[in-house]
């Protein structure tokens, strides 16, 4: 087939960049903590009691690799090419100006203890404080994080990264003067008076210049462009750049001192080289995340003066002054200790508080009955084959409707948000409130049909509606309240939409005050028929879409996010340049049905099995009948197994009567009689010693034999897709994290 390569532009964009850089956070992970001590550190001086040059390069050097570590780590995980519109950013900007609030709240009592509201004149002191240099000598990391992370968002956003860059640095050396080289600068405004009034007025409207505006930017920046290119040096090439450039940081940070150039010491030359190979350091390694250990360190970084402070408070009853606070190393591991224990507990208590899970694990007890297993692993598998399938820079919007088909809406989109997945797509608003309600945080498209009478909702929980059609985006504009939405174009399916041909009509709808259009998306209404005819279809679908996108490049429009591929789109016509995919089937690793088109077959493998007890076993004499209207007669002795499952839970009642089949001892037993709305029967007169309690699956494997989802729907005349997602009713479910790729090496390899 070929795809007509048409399409808004977008930004060139490297195709080795990988999509989920999940499995490179452990380190990154782990050195949170590392650094939060080193910050202890620079607070504490622990090796002051024993020698002033390693007091030196502890606290002056080595520890000023910390904060920057932190900047580089929240650029890696909010900038992003792929991020769509600033939500990212509000979201980290609104985060860290919430733990600001609250910071400033928990050290009030230091403050206070301080006098610091004494200070005249207080109200310039306080703004200058509170934007720059935080209220409390360790707080200035926070607004400089909401600023900094702005700043380097809107250069890499506006810009590339190679001008982002360059404005970075040329903050930070701006910064650099004011710092460590500040003795340098003042030289140098002897004959520039320009320079000395530069860093006079700087100075008075901040202390210093290490914050948001000078010296955070950079690692953002640096942060950001780690994340879209991955890990681009070896370990070898990592340690070696490493290893010199913090020799050259040591030789520098002695030079600066020895000639008494620094105002302040927290910025050197060579901290961003060096904070640059220590995160391609911590990128080489490989493994899972520990995530808890976020919250821990930014505790331990808040609290640790309040602990400083307790210590001392404790030494002085105790009569341990000498040990705890005169000795500074004991000093610094008191604080450290106290510290960790507060933090610790708080990362334990909190999700205590916070968390209602919302699809709880039945685990080992509900397989009582009938219930379905579903293994996180494959999912999270085919999450990354798909993705690897879609063209570069093109995000997975998971489809999680009716209840993710049966696998469990929230179960399935926390898993792959955590994976790295932002976007789902829901039928319904209520599904979509329920997501959010229990933390899901990524993007959430209603698909559907929403009563325009739910505006507010649709704010409330930060949802994007689709328009359905023109008058409904009349109706919906006409509300008043701003809604995120994503307008669907009809190119032949004739469901959804407004229709392709009018183009008049979607530059009205772009240009309706209340309605934010953040995408522009269509359906494929036969991408899985391998009929020539539906083929021609496809790409007549396509390239109406296209088409249109074109009239709104042409007429001025700046085009939003685009969609047109759901599973058999994605499988069947590759290289089309699109913001997402839409997977929901291929995503549960099935097909919808056996005799599907799938020009790309990659491996995937079905989530979801479906099994059941045997509870009783019954024998039929030669003409014996069973069930409702006697619908099964034995035609020899018989050995019927009743399973504890039936229609109610899912099991298509077509199955009837020998249409359908179970597993059980690893063979295939045919359904006998009507399936009830609880019960079944199935034929197990072949198969040797099945007894109470034996498992039957019904969907999966057992044995070496398997029974797979496009199969049984088959059986059943229907898809996959109803078959999956009317599974969602009453059965509990165990969650398996066994895991898999097709050839068994897990989730391990990229
Ligand atoms: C359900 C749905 C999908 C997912 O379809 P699959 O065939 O399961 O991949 C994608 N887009 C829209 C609009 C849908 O309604």
């Amino acid at each position: 087939m070929t795809i007509p390569a048409i399409g808004p532009k977008r930004p060139d964009i490297d195709p080795k960049i990988p999509m989920n850089h999940e499995k490179s956070c452990a380190g990154v992970d782990l050195f949170r903590t590392v650094a939060a001590f080193l910050v202890v550190a620079i607070h504490t001086s622990p090796l002051a009691s024993f020698s002033v040059t390693g007091d030196f390069f502890l606290t002056r050097v080595l520890a000023r690799l910390a904060v920057p570590f932190f900047f580089t780590a929240s650029g890696f995980f909010m900038i992003s090419c792929y991020s769509c519109g600033c939500e990212r950013l509000k979201k980290f900007v609104s985060r860290t100006l919430c733990i600001y609030g609250a910071a400033i709240l928990l050290c009030l009592p230091l403050n206070v203890y301080n006098h610091y509201f004494e200070r005249e004149p207080l109200l310039p002191t306080l703004i200058r404080d509170l934007v720059f240099d935080g209220t409390l000598y360790h707080l200035w990391y926070l607004p400089a994080s909401a600023l900094g992370g702005a700043i380097a968002w809107y250069l890499v956003r506006k810009w590339d990264y190679k001008r982002a860059f360059a404005a970075a640095w040329l903050l930070y050396l701006t910064g650099l003067g004011g710092d460590s080289y500040f003795g340098l600068t003042e030289q140098i405004a002897g004959s520039i008076p320009a320079l000395g009034n530069f860093y006079g007025r700087l100075f008075e409207i901040m202390d210093q210049t290490r914050n948001g505006l000078f010296f955070a930017p950079l690692f953002f920046v640096c942060g950001g462009w780690m994340a879209d290119r991955g890990r681009t040096l070896s370990l070898r090439q990592c340690l070696g750049g490493g290893i010199l450039s913090f020799a050259m940081l040591c030789l520098e940070a002695a030079a600066v001192h020895l000639f008494g150039w620094p105002r302040f010491d927290s910025m050197y030359l060579l901290l961003p080289v060096c904070g640059f190979f220590l995160f391609q350091l911590l990128l080489q390694w490989r493994g899972r995340r520990f995530r808890s250990l976020r919250t821990f360190s930014l505790l331990v970084y808040l609290l640790h003066p309040l602990m400083i402070v307790a210590v001392r408070f404790l030494a002085r009853p105790l009569r341990l002054q000498e040990l705890l606070v005169e000795n500074s190393a004991v000093h610094f591991l008191a604080v450290c200790l106290l510290t960790s224990l507060f933090a610790a507990a708080w990362a334990w208590l909190e999700p205590r508080f916070r968390g209602k899970n919302c699809e709880p694990d039945s685990g080992s007890k509900d397989t009582g009955r009938a219930w379905i297993e579903i293994d996180l692993s494959r999912l999270l598998c085919n999450a990354r084959t798909l993705r690897e399938l879609a063209p570069s820079g093109c995000e997975l919007m998971a489809v999680v409707k009716a209840s993710a088909y049966g696998h469990g809406a929230f179960r399935t989109a926390s898993a792959l948000e955590k994976a790295g997945v932002h976007a789902f797509a829901v039928a319904t608003i209520d599904e979509a409130a329920a997501l959010r309600s229990c933390g899901i945080r990524g993007e959430i498209l209603v698909l559907g049909y929403t009563d325009v009478r739910r505006a507010t909702e649709l704010k409330r929980y930060d949802l994007i509606q689709t328009l359905t059609g023109f008058e409904y985006a009349e109706e919906l504009n006409r509300r008043g309240i701003p809604v995120k939405t994503h307008l669907k174009i009809d190119t032949g399916m004739r469901r959804l939409g407004v229709p392709w041909d009018r183009p008049d009509q979607t530059e009205a709808v772009l240009s309706m005050p209340n309605l934010r259009v953040c995408g522009l998306f269509s359906h494929l209404c036969c991408a899985d028929s391998p009929d020539a005819a539906d083929i021609d279809f496809t790409q007549e679908q396509i390239r109406r879409f296209y088409s249109l996108t074109e009239r709104l490049e042409q007429d001025g429009f700046s085009v939003p996010k685009l969609h047109i591929q759901s599973s058999y789109g994605l499988l069947n016509v590759p290289g089309l340049r699109c913001d997402y995919v839409r997977p929901g089937i291929a995503l549960y690793g099935v097909h919808s049905s056996p005799d599907c088109l799938a020009l790309r077959s990659p491996a995937l493998r079905p989530v979801l099995s479906l099994k059941a007890r045997v509870v009783l076993i019954r024998q039929l004499r030669t003409g014996e009948s069973c069930g409702y209207g006697r619908a099964f007669t034995a035609s020899r002795d018989a050995r019927l197994a009743i399973l504890s499952i039936g229609y109610a839970d899912g099991v298509p009642r077509s199955l009837s009567c020998g249409k359908g089949r179970v597993l059980i001892r690893g063979r295939y037993a045919p359904i006998a009689g009507r399936i009830c709305m609880d019960q079944l029967f199935a034929d197990v007169t072949d198969i040797p010693g099945v007894s109470i309690g034996d498992i039957a699956t019904l969907i999966g494997e057992d044995g070496g034999a398997a029974l797979s989802a496009p199969d049984v729907a088959w059986a059943a005349s229907t898809i996959s897709n109803e078959l999956l997602s009317r599974l969602g009713g009453r059965l509990p479910v165990v969650v398996r994290e066994t895991g898999g790729a097709p050839d068994g090496t897990a989730a391990q390899s990229r």
